[in-house]
Protein backbone atom coordinates (compact mmCIF):
# COMPACT_ATOMS: atom_id res chain seq x y z
CA UNK A 1 0.00 0.00 0.00
CA UNK A 2 1.31 3.42 -0.71
CA UNK A 3 1.22 4.03 2.85
CA UNK A 4 4.62 6.34 2.80
CA UNK A 5 2.63 8.85 0.54
CA UNK A 6 0.72 9.77 3.18
CA UNK A 7 3.51 10.90 5.64
CA UNK A 8 3.60 14.11 4.69
CA UNK A 9 1.66 16.47 2.44
CA UNK A 10 -2.36 16.65 1.91
CA UNK A 11 -5.19 13.75 2.26
CA UNK A 12 -7.00 14.93 -1.28
CA UNK A 13 -10.29 12.91 -2.66
CA UNK A 14 -10.92 9.25 -4.74
CA UNK A 15 -13.26 10.02 -7.23
CA UNK A 16 -14.33 7.53 -10.51
CA UNK A 17 -11.19 5.43 -9.50
CA UNK A 18 -8.64 8.09 -9.18
CA UNK A 19 -6.74 9.95 -6.29
CA UNK A 20 -7.98 13.69 -7.10
CA UNK A 21 -5.91 16.42 -5.22
CA UNK A 22 -7.60 19.37 -3.38
CA UNK A 23 -6.93 21.71 -6.15
CA UNK A 24 -4.91 25.24 -5.27
CA UNK A 25 -7.28 27.32 -2.85
CA UNK A 26 -9.17 24.50 -1.12
CA UNK A 27 -9.70 24.84 2.25
CA UNK A 28 -7.48 22.45 4.32
CA UNK A 29 -7.19 21.09 8.18
CA UNK A 30 -4.62 19.68 10.08
CA UNK A 31 -4.57 16.22 10.71
CA UNK A 32 -2.55 15.34 14.09
CA UNK A 33 -0.76 12.46 15.49
CA UNK A 34 -2.46 12.81 18.93
CA UNK A 35 0.30 10.98 21.07
CA UNK A 36 2.71 13.77 19.93
CA UNK A 37 0.57 16.50 19.26
CA UNK A 38 2.17 17.29 16.38
CA UNK A 39 0.53 18.06 12.93
CA UNK A 40 1.21 14.79 10.61
CA UNK A 41 -0.69 15.96 7.17
CA UNK A 42 -3.55 17.95 6.15
CA UNK A 43 -6.52 16.99 4.64
CA UNK A 44 -7.83 18.85 1.79
CA UNK A 45 -11.89 20.06 2.34
CA UNK A 46 -13.98 19.17 -0.91
CA UNK A 47 -16.39 21.96 -2.02
CA UNK A 48 -20.11 21.00 -3.79
CA UNK A 49 -18.40 20.62 -7.07
CA UNK A 50 -15.48 18.18 -5.92
CA UNK A 51 -18.91 16.41 -4.10
CA UNK A 52 -20.67 16.88 -7.71
CA UNK A 53 -17.93 15.25 -9.43
CA UNK A 54 -18.54 12.66 -6.88
CA UNK A 55 -21.93 11.82 -7.11
CA UNK A 56 -21.98 12.25 -10.95
CA UNK A 57 -19.10 9.25 -10.91
CA UNK A 58 -21.48 7.14 -9.16
CA UNK A 59 -24.69 7.69 -10.68
CA UNK A 60 -22.31 6.75 -13.55
CA UNK A 61 -21.44 3.95 -12.18
CA UNK A 62 -24.68 2.47 -11.15
CA UNK A 63 -26.32 0.94 -14.04
CA UNK A 64 -23.59 -1.19 -15.44
CA UNK A 65 -22.63 -2.33 -11.41
CA UNK A 66 -26.45 -2.80 -10.58
CA UNK A 67 -26.61 -4.77 -13.60
CA UNK A 68 -23.81 -7.20 -13.06
CA UNK A 69 -24.65 -10.45 -11.51
CA UNK A 70 -25.03 -10.90 -7.81
CA UNK A 71 -22.45 -12.81 -7.71
CA UNK A 72 -19.72 -11.48 -9.53
CA UNK A 73 -20.20 -8.32 -7.39
CA UNK A 74 -20.03 -10.92 -4.31
CA UNK A 75 -16.50 -12.23 -6.50
CA UNK A 76 -15.31 -8.60 -5.62
CA UNK A 77 -15.67 -8.54 -1.94
CA UNK A 78 -14.10 -11.93 -1.34
CA UNK A 79 -10.95 -10.72 -3.25
CA UNK A 80 -11.41 -7.12 -1.24
CA UNK A 81 -11.45 -9.35 1.87
CA UNK A 82 -8.19 -11.53 0.93
CA UNK A 83 -6.21 -7.71 0.62
CA UNK A 84 -7.98 -6.16 4.20
CA UNK A 85 -6.61 -9.28 5.58
CA UNK A 86 -3.11 -9.06 3.90
CA UNK A 87 -3.13 -5.34 4.63
CA UNK A 88 -4.78 -5.63 8.18
CA UNK A 89 -1.21 -4.40 10.54
CA UNK A 90 -0.99 -1.34 8.23
CA UNK A 91 -4.28 -0.34 8.16
CA UNK A 92 -4.00 -0.62 11.71
CA UNK A 93 -0.89 1.71 12.35
CA UNK A 94 -2.36 4.38 10.20
CA UNK A 95 -5.73 4.12 12.24
CA UNK A 96 -3.56 4.55 15.41
CA UNK A 97 -1.02 7.15 13.98
CA UNK A 98 -4.77 9.21 13.49
CA UNK A 99 -6.70 8.14 16.00
CA UNK A 100 -4.27 7.36 18.69
CA UNK A 101 -5.94 4.16 20.14
CA UNK A 102 -3.81 1.25 20.40
CA UNK A 103 -2.27 -0.53 17.74
CA UNK A 104 -4.27 -4.08 19.11
CA UNK A 105 -7.15 -2.18 19.32
CA UNK A 106 -7.03 -0.72 15.74
CA UNK A 107 -6.36 -4.35 14.35
CA UNK A 108 -9.53 -5.31 16.45
CA UNK A 109 -11.57 -2.69 14.79
CA UNK A 110 -10.12 -4.29 11.30
CA UNK A 111 -11.22 -7.15 12.18
CA UNK A 112 -14.77 -6.40 12.88
CA UNK A 113 -15.32 -4.26 9.80
CA UNK A 114 -13.92 -7.74 7.86
CA UNK A 115 -16.67 -9.57 8.77
CA UNK A 116 -18.88 -7.47 7.45
CA UNK A 117 -16.98 -8.15 3.88
CA UNK A 118 -17.33 -11.48 4.80
CA UNK A 119 -21.18 -11.13 5.33
CA UNK A 120 -21.40 -9.34 2.07
CA UNK A 121 -19.34 -12.28 0.55
CA UNK A 122 -22.96 -13.99 0.82
CA UNK A 123 -24.97 -11.31 -1.31
CA UNK A 124 -26.69 -13.58 -3.46
CA UNK A 125 -28.35 -15.55 -0.74
CA UNK A 126 -29.47 -12.62 0.93
CA UNK A 127 -30.87 -11.26 -1.85
CA UNK A 128 -33.09 -14.23 -3.13
CA UNK A 129 -36.33 -13.03 -2.95
CA UNK A 130 -39.71 -15.01 -2.27
CA UNK A 131 -42.01 -16.42 -4.90
CA UNK A 132 -45.40 -17.92 -4.49
CA UNK A 133 -47.12 -19.78 -7.10
CA UNK A 134 -50.69 -19.76 -7.96
CA UNK A 135 -51.94 -17.11 -5.79
CA UNK A 136 -54.74 -17.09 -8.26
CA UNK A 137 -56.04 -19.35 -11.04
CA UNK A 138 -53.06 -19.30 -13.72
CA UNK A 139 -51.35 -16.37 -11.57
CA UNK A 140 -47.93 -16.39 -9.87
CA UNK A 141 -46.44 -13.74 -7.32
CA UNK A 142 -42.70 -13.15 -6.81
CA UNK A 143 -40.91 -10.06 -4.83
CA UNK A 144 -37.77 -9.30 -5.13
CA UNK A 145 -35.35 -6.47 -3.68
CA UNK A 146 -33.32 -4.02 -5.92
CA UNK A 147 -30.94 -1.66 -5.24
CA UNK A 148 -31.35 2.47 -4.37
CA UNK A 149 -28.37 4.20 -6.56
CA UNK A 150 -26.44 6.58 -5.04
CA UNK A 151 -25.93 5.55 -1.56
CA UNK A 152 -23.52 8.32 0.55
CA UNK A 153 -21.80 6.89 4.33
CA UNK A 154 -20.72 9.99 6.47
CA UNK A 155 -18.59 8.28 9.60
CA UNK A 156 -17.14 9.98 12.82
CA UNK A 157 -13.86 9.58 14.04
CA UNK A 158 -13.43 6.91 16.38
CA UNK A 159 -14.00 3.83 13.94
CA UNK A 160 -12.36 5.41 10.70
CA UNK A 161 -12.25 1.78 9.37
CA UNK A 162 -14.95 0.09 11.25
CA UNK A 163 -17.88 2.25 10.51
CA UNK A 164 -17.07 2.84 6.72
CA UNK A 165 -17.45 -0.55 6.33
CA UNK A 166 -20.68 -1.07 7.97
CA UNK A 167 -22.10 0.36 5.26
CA UNK A 168 -20.26 0.29 1.53
CA UNK A 169 -19.49 -2.92 1.96
CA UNK A 170 -23.46 -4.04 2.10
CA UNK A 171 -24.10 -1.43 0.42
CA UNK A 172 -21.66 -1.84 -2.81
CA UNK A 173 -22.66 -6.11 -3.02
CA UNK A 174 -26.44 -5.33 -3.06
CA UNK A 175 -25.77 -3.62 -6.19
CA UNK A 176 -25.46 0.54 -4.99
CA UNK A 177 -22.49 2.32 -5.87
CA UNK A 178 -21.13 4.52 -2.99
CA UNK A 179 -19.68 7.78 -1.69
CA UNK A 180 -17.78 8.16 1.51
CA UNK A 181 -17.63 11.15 3.35
CA UNK A 182 -14.79 10.04 6.57
CA UNK A 183 -14.04 12.24 9.14
CA UNK A 184 -11.66 14.74 8.93
CA UNK A 185 -9.78 14.20 11.72
CA UNK A 186 -8.35 10.59 10.58
CA UNK A 187 -9.12 10.87 7.13
CA UNK A 188 -6.31 8.49 5.16
CA UNK A 189 -8.12 5.27 6.06
CA UNK A 190 -10.67 5.71 3.78
CA UNK A 191 -8.11 6.45 0.64
CA UNK A 192 -6.47 3.31 1.48
CA UNK A 193 -9.84 1.03 1.70
CA UNK A 194 -10.44 2.90 -1.92
CA UNK A 195 -7.20 1.75 -3.29
CA UNK A 196 -7.82 -1.52 -2.20
CA UNK A 197 -11.37 -1.80 -3.62
CA UNK A 198 -9.98 -1.21 -6.61
CA UNK A 199 -7.02 -3.66 -6.73
CA UNK A 200 -9.89 -6.29 -5.72
CA UNK A 201 -11.11 -5.19 -9.07
CA UNK A 202 -14.28 -2.65 -8.22
CA UNK A 203 -15.14 -1.30 -11.35
CA UNK A 204 -14.26 2.76 -11.62
CA UNK A 205 -16.93 5.02 -9.48
CA UNK A 206 -18.43 2.22 -7.58
CA UNK A 207 -16.78 3.49 -4.41
CA UNK A 208 -15.72 7.28 -4.31
CA UNK A 209 -14.42 9.17 -1.49
CA UNK A 210 -14.67 12.94 -0.74
CA UNK A 211 -13.02 14.58 2.17
CA UNK A 212 -14.44 17.36 4.01
CA UNK A 213 -16.76 18.89 6.94
CA UNK A 214 -20.08 20.90 6.75
CA UNK A 215 -20.01 22.20 3.34
CA UNK A 216 -19.22 18.42 1.39
CA UNK A 217 -21.86 17.25 4.21
CA UNK A 218 -24.84 19.42 2.90
CA UNK A 219 -23.86 18.97 -0.53
CA UNK A 220 -24.71 15.53 -0.21
CA UNK A 221 -27.66 15.77 1.62
CA UNK A 222 -29.66 17.86 -0.77
CA UNK A 223 -28.08 16.46 -4.01
CA UNK A 224 -30.78 15.33 -6.10
CA UNK A 225 -28.61 12.33 -7.99
CA UNK A 226 -28.51 10.75 -4.13
CA UNK A 227 -31.08 8.01 -2.88
CA UNK A 228 -29.45 7.15 0.94
CA UNK A 229 -27.56 8.82 3.76
CA UNK A 230 -25.98 6.90 6.27
CA UNK A 231 -24.77 8.58 8.91
CA UNK A 232 -22.67 7.99 12.43
CA UNK A 233 -21.89 10.32 14.65
CA UNK A 234 -22.70 12.83 17.63
CA UNK A 235 -26.46 12.95 17.95
CA UNK A 236 -27.53 17.05 17.35
CA UNK A 237 -25.61 16.30 13.95
CA UNK A 238 -27.25 12.85 13.51
CA UNK A 239 -30.75 14.68 14.13
CA UNK A 240 -29.79 17.21 11.24
CA UNK A 241 -28.82 14.56 8.85
CA UNK A 242 -32.12 12.60 9.77
CA UNK A 243 -34.10 15.79 8.70
CA UNK A 244 -32.11 17.38 6.45
CA UNK A 245 -31.77 14.55 3.85
CA UNK A 246 -35.67 12.82 4.80
CA UNK A 247 -36.84 16.89 3.80
CA UNK A 248 -35.35 16.04 0.15
CA UNK A 249 -36.56 12.80 -0.11
CA UNK A 250 -34.04 10.19 0.56
CA UNK A 251 -33.61 7.34 2.75
CA UNK A 252 -31.70 7.74 5.78
CA UNK A 253 -30.27 6.09 8.61
CA UNK A 254 -28.63 8.13 11.23
CA UNK A 255 -27.00 6.55 14.36
CA UNK A 256 -25.61 9.50 17.07
CA UNK A 257 -24.39 9.19 20.79
CA UNK A 258 -24.59 7.56 23.86
CA UNK A 259 -24.27 6.98 27.00
CA UNK A 260 -24.22 3.04 27.81
CA UNK A 261 -24.71 2.24 31.61
CA UNK A 262 -23.61 -1.15 33.16
CA UNK A 263 -26.24 -2.69 36.12
CA UNK A 264 -24.08 -4.73 38.43
CA UNK A 265 -25.91 -7.11 40.54
CA UNK A 266 -25.36 -7.63 44.26
CA UNK A 267 -25.10 -11.56 43.13
CA UNK A 268 -22.73 -10.68 40.34
CA UNK A 269 -19.05 -12.64 40.28
CA UNK A 270 -17.46 -8.70 41.10
CA UNK A 271 -14.00 -10.02 39.69
CA UNK A 272 -15.83 -10.25 36.14
CA UNK A 273 -18.06 -7.73 36.65
CA UNK A 274 -14.59 -4.72 37.29
CA UNK A 275 -12.29 -6.49 34.38
CA UNK A 276 -15.54 -5.91 32.35
CA UNK A 277 -15.66 -2.25 33.30
CA UNK A 278 -11.98 -1.22 32.81
CA UNK A 279 -11.77 -2.85 29.19
CA UNK A 280 -15.61 -1.23 28.37
CA UNK A 281 -14.74 2.53 30.17
CA UNK A 282 -11.54 2.46 29.18
CA UNK A 283 -10.41 1.08 26.13
CA UNK A 284 -9.72 3.32 23.01
CA UNK A 285 -9.83 5.89 25.91
CA UNK A 286 -13.65 5.63 25.97
CA UNK A 287 -13.88 6.86 22.39
CA UNK A 288 -16.23 4.48 21.56
CA UNK A 289 -20.24 4.64 21.19
CA UNK A 290 -20.73 0.92 22.86
CA UNK A 291 -17.97 2.40 25.94
CA UNK A 292 -19.58 1.75 29.52
CA UNK A 293 -19.65 5.60 30.82
CA UNK A 294 -21.73 4.26 33.91
CA UNK A 295 -21.92 1.63 36.30
CA UNK A 296 -24.99 1.38 38.12
CA UNK A 297 -24.43 -0.33 41.40
CA UNK A 298 -27.01 -1.93 42.88
CA UNK A 299 -27.21 -2.09 46.90
CA UNK A 300 -24.20 -4.47 48.47
CA UNK A 301 -22.31 -3.93 45.00
CA UNK A 302 -21.59 -0.54 44.79
CA UNK A 303 -18.78 -0.08 47.80
CA UNK A 304 -16.99 -3.23 46.58
CA UNK A 305 -16.94 -2.53 43.50
CA UNK A 306 -15.71 1.18 44.15
CA UNK A 307 -13.07 -0.63 46.34
CA UNK A 308 -11.86 -2.30 43.08
CA UNK A 309 -11.96 -0.32 41.10
CA UNK A 310 -9.49 2.86 43.00
CA UNK A 311 -6.88 0.07 42.59
CA UNK A 312 -7.27 -0.81 38.85
CA UNK A 313 -7.94 2.73 37.30
CA UNK A 314 -4.59 4.51 38.24
CA UNK A 315 -3.16 1.46 37.14
CA UNK A 316 -3.84 1.06 33.34
CA UNK A 317 -1.22 2.06 31.26
CA UNK A 318 -1.83 5.03 29.30
CA UNK A 319 0.76 5.54 26.69
CA UNK A 320 1.57 6.33 22.67
CA UNK A 321 -1.14 4.07 20.97
CA UNK A 322 1.83 2.66 18.74
CA UNK A 323 3.61 1.52 21.93
CA UNK A 324 3.10 -2.09 22.38
CA UNK A 325 2.76 -1.69 26.14
CA UNK A 326 -0.24 0.65 25.91
CA UNK A 327 -3.21 -0.28 27.28
CA UNK A 328 -4.84 3.19 26.52
CA UNK A 329 -3.67 6.23 24.41
CA UNK A 330 -4.30 9.51 24.03
CA UNK A 331 -7.68 11.79 22.80
CA UNK A 332 -8.21 12.33 19.15
CA UNK A 333 -7.41 16.24 19.74
CA UNK A 334 -6.33 18.87 22.10
CA UNK A 335 -9.78 20.16 21.69
CA UNK A 336 -11.33 17.02 22.80
CA UNK A 337 -8.93 16.52 25.47
CA UNK A 338 -10.12 20.10 26.77
CA UNK A 339 -13.73 19.09 26.66
CA UNK A 340 -13.58 15.56 28.57
CA UNK A 341 -11.55 17.74 31.12
CA UNK A 342 -14.12 20.17 31.37
CA UNK A 343 -16.23 17.55 32.12
CA UNK A 344 -14.19 16.11 34.65
CA UNK A 345 -13.92 19.68 36.22
CA UNK A 346 -17.75 20.14 36.16
CA UNK A 347 -18.43 17.00 38.09
CA UNK A 348 -16.42 18.15 40.91
CA UNK A 349 -18.26 21.42 40.53
CA UNK A 350 -21.73 19.38 40.79
CA UNK A 351 -20.90 17.45 44.06
CA UNK A 352 -19.93 14.26 42.57
CA UNK A 353 -16.74 12.51 44.15
CA UNK A 354 -13.42 12.30 42.18
CA UNK A 355 -12.10 8.86 43.73
CA UNK A 356 -9.61 8.99 40.66
CA UNK A 357 -8.54 11.86 38.78
CA UNK A 358 -6.42 11.17 35.81
CA UNK A 359 -6.38 14.91 34.33
CA UNK A 360 -2.63 15.79 35.33
CA UNK A 361 -1.03 12.59 33.80
CA UNK A 362 2.09 12.76 31.63
CA UNK A 363 3.22 10.51 29.30
CA UNK A 364 6.91 10.83 29.22
CA UNK A 365 8.77 11.90 25.93
CA UNK A 366 4.97 12.18 24.68
CA UNK A 367 4.41 15.75 26.88
CA UNK A 368 2.75 17.53 24.39
CA UNK A 369 0.27 14.45 23.12
CA UNK A 370 -3.13 14.63 23.96
CA UNK A 371 -3.96 12.37 27.20
CA UNK A 372 -5.77 12.27 30.03
CA UNK A 373 -5.60 9.56 32.42
CA UNK A 374 -8.46 7.34 33.37
CA UNK A 375 -10.90 9.41 35.71
CA UNK A 376 -13.01 7.56 38.25
CA UNK A 377 -16.75 9.34 39.81
CA UNK A 378 -18.71 8.01 42.76
CA UNK A 379 -21.86 9.28 43.77
CA UNK A 380 -22.92 10.51 40.76
CA UNK A 381 -26.81 11.66 40.57
CA UNK A 382 -29.37 11.96 37.23
CA UNK A 383 -29.45 15.35 37.51
CA UNK A 384 -25.41 16.13 36.81
CA UNK A 385 -24.31 17.08 33.56
CA UNK A 386 -21.90 13.86 33.65
CA UNK A 387 -24.51 11.78 33.89
CA UNK A 388 -26.86 13.31 31.08
CA UNK A 389 -24.35 13.93 28.30
CA UNK A 390 -22.14 11.84 26.41
CA UNK A 391 -18.49 12.50 27.65
CA UNK A 392 -16.49 10.18 25.47
CA UNK A 393 -13.66 9.99 27.11
CA UNK A 394 -11.57 7.68 29.69
CA UNK A 395 -14.36 8.57 32.93
CA UNK A 396 -16.65 6.21 34.22
CA UNK A 397 -19.77 7.35 36.66
CA UNK A 398 -20.90 5.59 39.72
CA UNK A 399 -24.51 5.85 40.46
CA UNK A 400 -25.64 3.70 42.88
CA UNK A 401 -29.21 2.52 42.96
CA UNK A 402 -31.25 0.39 45.42
CA UNK A 403 -32.71 -2.12 43.63
CA UNK A 404 -33.06 -4.25 40.58
CA UNK A 405 -36.07 -1.64 39.18
CA UNK A 406 -34.82 1.61 40.16
CA UNK A 407 -31.64 0.31 37.90
CA UNK A 408 -33.80 -0.01 35.29
CA UNK A 409 -35.95 3.14 35.52
CA UNK A 410 -32.89 4.83 35.42
CA UNK A 411 -31.86 3.66 31.99
CA UNK A 412 -35.20 3.94 30.57
CA UNK A 413 -35.48 7.48 31.57
CA UNK A 414 -32.12 8.45 29.73
CA UNK A 415 -31.75 10.26 26.53
CA UNK A 416 -30.00 7.45 24.98
CA UNK A 417 -30.64 3.90 23.98
CA UNK A 418 -27.42 2.37 22.45
CA UNK A 419 -26.31 -0.65 24.43
CA UNK A 420 -26.71 -1.80 28.25
CA UNK A 421 -25.71 -4.50 29.82
CA UNK A 422 -26.51 -6.15 33.46
CA UNK A 423 -24.43 -8.56 35.61
CA UNK A 424 -26.15 -10.75 37.64
CA UNK A 425 -25.81 -14.64 38.48
CA UNK A 426 -29.59 -14.46 38.64
CA UNK A 427 -31.55 -15.63 35.08
CA UNK A 428 -34.93 -14.09 36.06
CA UNK A 429 -33.14 -11.01 36.35
CA UNK A 430 -31.08 -10.98 33.77
CA UNK A 431 -34.18 -12.02 31.22
CA UNK A 432 -36.77 -9.65 32.80
CA UNK A 433 -34.00 -6.63 31.63
CA UNK A 434 -33.44 -7.81 28.30
CA UNK A 435 -37.42 -7.76 28.07
CA UNK A 436 -37.76 -4.45 29.53
CA UNK A 437 -35.12 -2.46 28.89
CA UNK A 438 -35.37 0.39 26.39
CA UNK A 439 -32.23 -0.17 24.32
CA UNK A 440 -31.02 -1.29 21.10
CA UNK A 441 -28.04 -3.65 21.76
CA UNK A 442 -28.42 -5.44 25.19
CA UNK A 443 -25.47 -7.58 27.20
CA UNK A 444 -25.69 -10.28 29.83
CA UNK A 445 -22.34 -10.76 31.27
CA UNK A 446 -21.00 -8.51 28.21
CA UNK A 447 -20.22 -5.10 28.82
CA UNK A 448 -19.95 -4.20 25.27
CA UNK A 449 -22.88 -6.47 23.17
CA UNK A 450 -21.82 -5.29 19.58
CA UNK A 451 -23.88 -7.69 17.49
CA UNK A 452 -21.88 -9.69 15.07
CA UNK A 453 -21.79 -8.65 11.42
CA UNK A 454 -24.87 -11.29 10.31
CA UNK A 455 -26.96 -9.47 12.81
CA UNK A 456 -27.63 -5.27 13.06
CA UNK A 457 -25.79 -2.85 15.06
CA UNK A 458 -28.18 0.33 16.09
CA UNK A 459 -29.49 1.98 19.20
CA UNK A 460 -33.18 3.38 20.17
CA UNK A 461 -34.05 6.62 21.28
CA UNK A 462 -31.87 9.50 20.79
CA UNK A 463 -29.48 6.82 19.74
CA UNK A 464 -30.57 6.39 16.48
CA UNK A 465 -32.88 8.66 13.74
CA UNK A 466 -34.60 6.49 11.20
CA UNK A 467 -35.65 2.93 10.78
CA UNK A 468 -33.00 0.57 10.12
CA UNK A 469 -30.12 -0.47 12.43
CA UNK A 470 -26.83 -0.91 10.08
CA UNK A 471 -25.26 -4.15 8.46
CA UNK A 472 -26.94 -7.74 8.76
CA UNK A 473 -30.24 -8.25 7.49
CA UNK A 474 -31.12 -4.65 8.54
CA UNK A 475 -28.79 -3.64 6.00
CA UNK A 476 -29.71 -5.41 3.27
CA UNK A 477 -32.65 -4.20 3.69
CA UNK A 478 -31.73 -0.59 4.35
CA UNK A 479 -29.84 -0.84 0.38
CA UNK A 480 -32.14 -1.85 -1.53
CA UNK A 481 -36.24 -1.67 -2.16
CA UNK A 482 -38.91 -4.19 -2.16
CA UNK A 483 -40.67 -5.02 -5.76
CA UNK A 484 -43.70 -7.13 -5.50
CA UNK A 485 -44.81 -8.39 -9.51
CA UNK A 486 -47.71 -10.52 -10.16
CA UNK A 487 -48.20 -12.05 -13.19
CA UNK A 488 -49.79 -13.75 -15.78
CA UNK A 489 -48.84 -15.25 -18.97
CA UNK A 490 -51.59 -14.33 -21.83
CA UNK A 491 -52.61 -18.67 -22.11
CA UNK A 492 -54.66 -18.10 -18.70
CA UNK A 493 -58.29 -16.50 -18.62
CA UNK A 494 -59.48 -13.56 -20.71
CA UNK A 495 -62.08 -12.49 -18.70
CA UNK A 496 -62.13 -9.15 -19.61
CA UNK A 497 -61.91 -5.43 -17.61
CA UNK A 498 -62.60 -5.97 -14.00
CA UNK A 499 -64.42 -2.85 -12.02
CA UNK A 500 -64.16 -4.18 -8.90
CA UNK A 501 -61.07 -4.77 -6.54
CA UNK A 502 -59.29 -8.00 -7.70
CA UNK A 503 -60.26 -11.24 -5.19
CA UNK A 504 -57.87 -14.11 -6.40
CA UNK A 505 -60.11 -17.14 -7.04
P1 LIG B 1 -19.46 14.18 14.74
O1 LIG B 1 -20.94 14.16 14.83
O2 LIG B 1 -18.73 15.39 15.17
O3 LIG B 1 -19.00 13.90 13.23
C1 LIG B 1 -19.51 12.83 12.48
C2 LIG B 1 -19.48 13.20 11.00
O4 LIG B 1 -20.32 14.33 10.79
C3 LIG B 1 -18.09 13.59 10.50
O5 LIG B 1 -17.89 13.04 9.23
C4 LIG B 1 -18.14 15.11 10.48
O6 LIG B 1 -17.31 15.66 9.48
C5 LIG B 1 -19.59 15.39 10.18
N1 LIG B 1 -20.05 16.66 10.77
C6 LIG B 1 -19.60 17.23 11.93
N2 LIG B 1 -20.26 18.38 12.16
C7 LIG B 1 -21.14 18.55 11.14
C8 LIG B 1 -22.11 19.56 10.83
N3 LIG B 1 -22.30 20.60 11.62
N4 LIG B 1 -22.83 19.39 9.71
C9 LIG B 1 -22.67 18.33 8.92
N5 LIG B 1 -21.76 17.35 9.17
C10 LIG B 1 -21.01 17.46 10.26
O7 LIG B 1 -18.94 12.88 15.55
P2 LIG B 1 -17.44 12.48 15.91
O8 LIG B 1 -16.94 13.37 16.98
O9 LIG B 1 -16.63 12.29 14.68
O10 LIG B 1 -17.70 11.02 16.51
C11 LIG B 1 -18.04 10.79 17.85
C12 LIG B 1 -19.54 10.63 18.00
O11 LIG B 1 -20.00 9.56 17.18
C13 LIG B 1 -19.95 10.25 19.41
O12 LIG B 1 -21.10 10.97 19.75
C14 LIG B 1 -20.25 8.76 19.31
O13 LIG B 1 -21.15 8.26 20.27
C15 LIG B 1 -20.81 8.69 17.96
N6 LIG B 1 -20.75 7.33 17.43
C16 LIG B 1 -21.91 6.64 17.40
C17 LIG B 1 -21.90 5.34 16.95
C18 LIG B 1 -23.16 4.54 16.90
O14 LIG B 1 -23.13 3.46 16.38
N7 LIG B 1 -24.28 5.02 17.41
C19 LIG B 1 -20.69 4.77 16.50
C20 LIG B 1 -19.53 5.53 16.54
C21 LIG B 1 -19.58 6.82 17.00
Amino acid sequence: MGHSELELGTVGHWIGGQAVAGGSGARVADVFNPATGEVARQVAFADAAQVDAAVKAAADAFPAWSAMPALRRARVMFRFRELVEQHADALAELITSEHGKVVSDALGEVTRGLEVVEFACGIPQLLKGEFSEQVGTGIDMFALRQPLGVCVGITPFNFPVMVPMWMFPVAIACGNTFVLKPSERDPSAAIEIARLLKEAGLPDGVFNVVQGDKVAVDALLTHPSVDAISFVGSTPIARYIHQTASASGKRVQALGGAKNHMVVMPDADLDQAVDALIGAAYGSAGERCMAVSVAVAVGAAADALVARLKERVPAIVVADGADAKAEMGPLVTRTHLEKVRGYVDAGVEEGAELVVDGRGLKVAGREDGFFIGGCLFDHVTPEMKIYKEEIFGPVLSIVRADDFEQALALINAHEFGNGAAIFTRDGDAAREFSSRVKIGMVGVNVPIPVPMAFHSFGGWKSSLFGDHHMHGPEGVRFYTRYKAVTQRWPAGIRAGAEFVMPTMK
